[in-house]
């Protein structure tokens, strides 16, 4: 069975394989692994040494977002959040619940964040400390421009927080180049191709440094992190860390070093890229305009045809080896189809004729969407 969704995505075997050993997470040697796992992580965000630290919180990727937010944004501060998406929501949502302030700044799920517009926002609103910004916006599949939003931020004299949660490890990320940002936020299930369990903040240590007691939250406080890691040594956890699926990772960047980040990134974009002209040739209409199309997630409108049923067509595709989400993220139904993980372009080559398949069992006649 392949999973074509954004996250936990198909592995490879090797991967799975590094479950098999019991780890004791205080051990020497699993430090030491430890230790040299996050310096790896700290490369592929283009960290700095000197000034970035690689951060690790056992959970998932709101987690991580939700421990940025509450060390970097202080209690009841305000942090513009483009809205994006189901993703930029989540964000603003995170952000709320933690007492801090979020404004919108309204995009839309079918348009890029317009470095312009966060520029305004933060003219006419001095009190916005932070922007806060999806890399990836799996709600939609389009991939925003944080470089260009960044440089903005850095203008202004703010401060950023990116989520790349469905961005790292194949989106280019060079944060010594980006000085504005306090945090980027990932986790180890999506682009990175191992398993969910464990995410990562790489962080400025000049403003982990500033940002002690703001969390509000011994859980989720990324300083706390720092500052114990410094005085119990690299690669030690505070809690019980996910070993067994941190071991997992270690070899799933064996095989990113081996595949190439620039080879993967390629792969996604030619898997999108036959997902999204093959359903296309199919008579189905992919929700975004292909200017817009990023390489993790293809949303495609649902066909205009009273026989539609998505928990149908997803249990049809299923019986032929492609599992899809049985759930949309736009505003129209549509269904998701994710094109990052172990998988092909001669993969996503299969799910089409999966996709042309099922929708006959399914008796669907009429694949136009009811509105294109
Ligand atoms: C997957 C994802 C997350 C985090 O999801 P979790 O279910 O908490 O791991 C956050 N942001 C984006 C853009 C994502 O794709």
């Amino acid at each position: 069975m392949l999973l074509l969704i954004p996250g936990p995505v198909t592995t490879r075997p090797e991967v799975r394989q590094a479950l098999t050993r019991d780890i004791a997470p205080w051990d020497n040697d699993f430090r030491v692994f430890m230790a040299r796992l996050l310096m790896r992580i700290q490369r592929l965000a283009g960290g700095s040494d000197s000034e970035h630290v690689t951060l690790p919180l056992q959970g998932c990727g709101h987690f991580v977002t939700e421990a940025a937010l509450r060390t970097f944004v202080p209690p009841g501060g305000r942090i513009l959040v483009p809205a994006t998406g189901a993703y930029g929501n989540r964000m603003i949502r995170l952000a709320r619940e933690a007492g801090r302030i979020a404004v919108p700044l309204p995009v839309g799920l079918t348009a890029r964040t317009d470095p312009a517009a966060v520029a305004r926002a933060l003219a006419e609103d001095p009190s916005l400390s932070h922007v806060g910004l999806v890399y990836s916006e799996t709600g939609s599949g389009i991939v925003h421009d944080v470089r260009a939003v960044g440089a903005t931020v850095r203008a202004a004299g703010r401060r950023m927080i990116i989520d790349a949660v469905s961005a790292f490890g194949a989106l280019p990320l060079d944060l010594s180049a980006m000085p504005e940002v306090d945090a980027a936020v990932f986790t180890a299930n999506k682009c990175l191709e191992a398993l969910p369990g464990i995410g990562f903040a790489v962080a400025r240590i000049d403003r982990l440094l500033e940002s002690g007691g703001n969390a509000g939250s011994w859980s989720f406080d990324l300083a706390d992190i720092y500052t114990s890691a410094l005085n119990s040594g690299p690669g030690s956890f505070r809690f019980t860390p996910p070993v067994q699926i941190i071991a997992a990772l270690d070899v799933a960047l064996d095989v990113l070093a081996a595949e190439g980040q620039g080879a993967r990134l390629a792969r996604y974009a030619e898997n999108m890229r036959t997902l999204y002209d093959g359903v296309a040739e199919l008579g189905l209409t992919p929700w975004l305009p292909a200017s817009l199309q990023g390489p993790v997630i293809v949303n495609v409108h649902a066909p205009g045809d009273p026989a539609w049923n998505l928990h149908a067509f997803v249990d049809s595709l299923k019986s032929r080896g492609f599992l899809i989400s049985n759930f949309h993220s736009t505003p129209t139904p549509t269904f998701r189809v994710g094109c990052i993980g172990a998988i092909t372009p001669a993969d996503m080559a299969g799910a089409v004729r999966a996709i042309d398949a099922a929708l006959r069992e399914i008796g669907i006649t009429h694949r136009e969407a009811i509105q294109a």
